[in-house]
């Protein structure tokens, strides 16, 4: 039996959610998506991070159980990197030596939510060269609104308290100068709810929104189905005509029509698919950029953060009540997006001291804009990956400008460590793909150059109703961590798709 949808989504994440919503909220247009993992948990897209222990950690278990996943770490040699919970590596094999070539920290999540059931929803908006100059300012401004509405972006998600209020006047002391009310060190932008024991964590279950429930995707002619592959977009003549979908329980394949195709399937899946379906633009899968990463520890010093109560007092022998704090990148004076991050949010783990005592720490995060290359690309080979998919290989290295940025990185360690206290041990340059921030492998661009796939709202150039969604649309180098850009573009998306519709 042919079924039919008015619009396919193709992956549940973030980005793909929330142009689900957006065009069930604007447009009477049935729709599907179909999302290749599980809903992991049974948690309907929530953010596992806000799972009790033990549900959480039979969550990562059923992430690590996806086919990619599982071939991943069966085959994992024992010095490999390790994947953060929830992902897995494209290269099962990649080292832990922090080199940059073929980006050896890539990776992917496969479940209802993709990333974003486990990301650490820092949603900061971009700024100077950061943001995207050929996209009228008034329609980006609307876009961020509603995608921080979709997202629930908030900035106090964090109790206020002495210790937070150091780390932001001190950094808008040292860093502030010449910058904008909007671009000063703040509190960071988190997509989460407030809560009187910490915040609870966004998941896609808040960017679904009324569709986040079955009852509530039945009133607006929207399906959701995990486990469901899709292989190919099937594209005649300049048009998308519908999909080929594969449940992954029984192998079995059918063929949807479709209206319009929306794929978002992340920034290096989306080629993926496109390739398989023989959409194959010359930008597709080049302009590959990742953020260039630094992580330190600083100690904050005690008698200016610690006004009131002594560090001793502090449970769990760290600090964890600062939040997250925020520097805003600036082109020259400060190419850098750095967040300051209380201890249970930061990757770099911290030795109790020998007399137990309490200490005052964040770990601070700097993500470098890297320089922009078609030469840093996915390649699809001929073999087949795990789903059957065309095979992934990254061509990836650090140009000598962003080696430099990355000295660089290393004096803006040593300057946040003076305004707050002391750094704490050397500075690490993660291996390159660990920011987890791919960009670029199809762009938007202002025209059919050959530099670009998709058009300024994310439609395939030459392709009437085949749009792309995610990370992978962004065009220019940023240093921000990506999701609020994506998500804004997706928003131009569905309204470019409905505005089609009703001509
Ligand atoms: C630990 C962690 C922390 C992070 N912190 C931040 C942060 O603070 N701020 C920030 O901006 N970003 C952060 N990120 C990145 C953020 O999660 C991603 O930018 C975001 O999830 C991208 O959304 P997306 O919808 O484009 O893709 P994803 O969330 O990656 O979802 C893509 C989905 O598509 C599905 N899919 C792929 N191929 C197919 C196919 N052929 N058929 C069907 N389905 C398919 C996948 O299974 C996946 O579920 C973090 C990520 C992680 C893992």
């Amino acid at each position: 039996m042919s079924e039919r949808f008015d619009a396919v989504v193709v992956g549940s994440g973030p980005v793909g959610s929330a142009f689900a919503r957006r065009l069930a909220e604007t447009t009477d247009m049935s729709i599907l998506m179909v999302e290749a993992g599980k809903d992991l948990a049974d948690t309907g897209g929530v953010n596992i991070r806000n799972l009790p222990p033990e549900r959480r950690e039979g969550a990562y278990a059923e992430a690590r159980a996806f086919p990619l996943a599982r071939v991943a770490s069966e085959t994992r040699p024992q010095d490999a990197l390790s994947a953060r919970p929830g992902t897995f590596l494209l290269r099962h094999d990649a080292t832990g030596t922090p080199d940059d070539l073929g980006m050896p920290a890539a990776a992917m999540s496969s479940n209802l939510g993709g990333m974003g059931a486990h990301w650490t929803c820092a949603c900061p908006r971009p700024g100077d060269s950061e943001r995207i100059d050929f996209l009228p300012e008034s329609v980006l401004a609307e876009a961020f609104e509603t995608a921080e509405t979709y997202l629930n972006v908030i900035q106090d998600g964090f109790p206020s308290n002495e210790t937070t209020s150091f780390i932001v006047e001190s950094l808008r002391r040292d860093f502030g100068a010449g910058r904008t009310a909007d671009r000063m060190p703040q509190p960071m932008p988190l997509a989460c709810r407030k809560n009187e024991s910490g915040p609870i964590w966004g998941g896609v279950d808040v960017v679904l929104g009324p569709l986040a429930t079955a009852e509530g995707r039945a009133a607006r002619r929207t399906e959701l189905r995990t486990q469901t592959l899709c292989r190919r977009i099937i594209v005649v003549d300049g048009q998308a005509t519908g999909v080929e979908l594969e449940d992954c329980n029984t192998g079995q394949s059918r063929i949807v029509d479709a209206g319009t195709v929306f794929v978002a399937a992340d920034a290096l899946r989306t080629p993926q698919l496109l390739h398989a379906s023989g959409v194959r633009h010359e930008a597709l899968g080049r302009y590959l950029n990742d953020q260039p990463q630094v992580i330190s520890l600083i100690e904050l010093d005690p008698s200016r953060a610690w006004r009131g109560s002594s560090p001793r007092d502090v449970p769990d022998q760290r600090d964890n009540v600062t939040g997250v704090s925020w520097i805003p990148f600036k082109d020259r004076d400060f190419p850098f997006h750095a967040q300051l991050m209380q201890m249970d949010t930061s990757p770099i783990p911290l030795e109790p001291r020998a007399d137990g005592s309490g200490r005052p720490v964040v770990g601070l995060g700097l993500f470098a804009a890297k320089e922009i290359r078609a030469d840093d690309r996915i390649v699809f080979e001929d073999e087949r990956d795990a789903l059957g998919l065309p095979k992934m290989r990254l061509e990836y290295s650090l140009t000598d400008g962003d080696r430099d940025r990355l000295r660089q990185a290393a004096d803006v360690v040593a300057a946040v460590g003076a305004s707050l206290g002391k750094v704490i041990g050397d500075p690490i340059v993660l291996p390159a793909g660990t920011s987890l921030h791919y960009q670029g492998t199809h762009r938007i661009g202002p025209e059919d150059d050959g530099t670009c796939v998709c058009d300024p709202a994310s439609k395939v150039w030459g392709v009437a109703n085949l749009y792309l969604g995610g990370n992978g649309c962004i065009p220019t180098s940023t240093a921000c961590n990506p999701t609020l850009t994506a998500v804004s573009l997706a928003v131009i998306a569905a309204d470019d798709v409905a505005k089609r519709q009703s001509v």
